[in-house]
């Protein structure tokens, strides 16, 4: 069986949109996409080239973004952050009211999103806050063999918001248990903080893996929207079927490539090792409280707590102007705090609030 069997047939039915830069070359009298001979902005030297579309799949960053993942080209979609490879997987998977995504919660809320938008159904295996929100290994196992419309298993390395990872022996068996029926999707967005290894080298032996990566987070650029889809190539022209014609903007495709110049790789080094160093302060800070009542530290760029009144605590950093990620709509959740590892003079403003509570509570 191929794995195109479990797209859906409305996709493999489709005659792909072909853009006028997919078509011809981007070189030459350009008389092919309707753009304008020049840029208001040519002058200002700032975004040469805004008149032009730019590459769907602009070839140099694809270059750059194989050799930072480690794996051939011809494995990558290139997508404004990693939120639309969510939504494009769900669209192309996910029959309107037959198949359903699966997923663990608390996890990423984009997957629930993305499958509510698609109209798709959603089977959770939740996690408890009393084994320290760990995946229900086994559970999610049984849920996908008695779900025969799961097609894709999301699931998150670290995960956000508990920081916990995807052991390399449970994605076998995941694997193993999903081939020919499902599509794991492995979340990666945080792994470079992470003692594990990336799973995409996994992706050429085995076609049911999906592994998702971005520049958002350890790569300091949330602001591109620039994430990186890695499947093998049959699922990848599945996915280009959907995707706009010109997901990347121009200035964005100029940014990140500036962001992969050899000469960032030693900066992000840097800021890999400074966020260690201020994780290791936050978490001091935070355990040395009496009204931080579990840290779960995780693997990631943030931390999550359980605190005693956690709402007004939100409240009273907000009123500090220290912003934290409180859960009210989560029953789970209620009680518990991510806290992201800021700067060190962000760290010291967080430390200072909790003084002030800790005084006046
Ligand atoms: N996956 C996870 C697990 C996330 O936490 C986030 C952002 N919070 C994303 C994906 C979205 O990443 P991007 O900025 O690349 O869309």
């Amino acid at each position: 069986m191929s794995i195109e069997s479990l797209a859906r047939p409305e996709i493999l039915a489709m005659k792909p949109y072909s853009s006028a830069r997919r078509e011809a070359p981007a070189h030459g009298v350009l008389l092919n996409a309707n753009e304008s001979p020049k840029s208001l902005l040519e002058e200002t030297g700032l975004t040469a080239g805004l008149n032009r579309y730019p590459e769907p799949q602009p070839t140099e960053l694809l270059r750059r973004l194989a050799a930072l993942y480690a794996v051939p080209e011809e494995e990558l979609l290139v997508t404004r952050g990693s939120d639309e490879g969510i939504d494009l997987l769900t669209r192309v998977f996910c029959r309107a009211g037959q198949d359903a995504v699966m997923y663990c919660p608390p996890t990423f809320g984009m997957y629930r999103i993305a499958a509510q938008a698609q109209g798709a159904g959603i089977v959770t295996v939740p996690r408890s806050p009393e084994n320290g929100f760990r995946m229900d290994e086994a559970a999610v196992l049984a849920g996908l063999k008695a779900n025969p419309a799961v097609r894709l298993v999301f699931l998150t390395s670290p995960n956000n918001p508990t920081g916990d990872l995807v052991t390399g022996g449970f994605l076998r068996e995941l694997l193993d248990t999903a081939r020919e029926r499902a599509l794991v999707v492995l979340d990666e967005a945080y792994v470079e903080f992470c003692s594990s290894e990336s799973a995409a080298s996994l992706v050429a032996s085995n076609e049911n893996l999906v592994v998702l990566r971005t520049l958002s987070k350890a790569w300091a650029s949330a602001g591109l929207r620039c994430g990186t889809v890695i499947a093998q190539p049959s699922i990848i022209s599945l996915l280009q079927r959907v995707i706009a014609p010109y997901p990347l903007a121009g200035p964005v495709i100029s940014l990140a490539l500036r962001v992969l110049q050899p000469d960032m790789m030693e900066r992000q080094g840097e800021l890999l090792a400074e966020l260690r160093r201020n994780k290791s302060r936050l978490l001091e800070i935070l355990e040395s409280r009496p009204f931080v009542r579990q840290v779960l530290p995780g693997e990631a760029n943030f931390v999550l707590i359980r605190a005693e009144r956690a709402a007004e605590l939100l409240a009273h950093c907000a009123r500090r102007d220290v912003v934290l990620r409180g859960f009210p709509a989560d029953a789970t959740l209620r009680d518990w705090l991510r806290i992201t590892v800021g700067s060190s003079d962000e760290i010291s403003a967080l430390a200072s609030a909790l003084d002030d509570w800790e005084g006046g509570s």
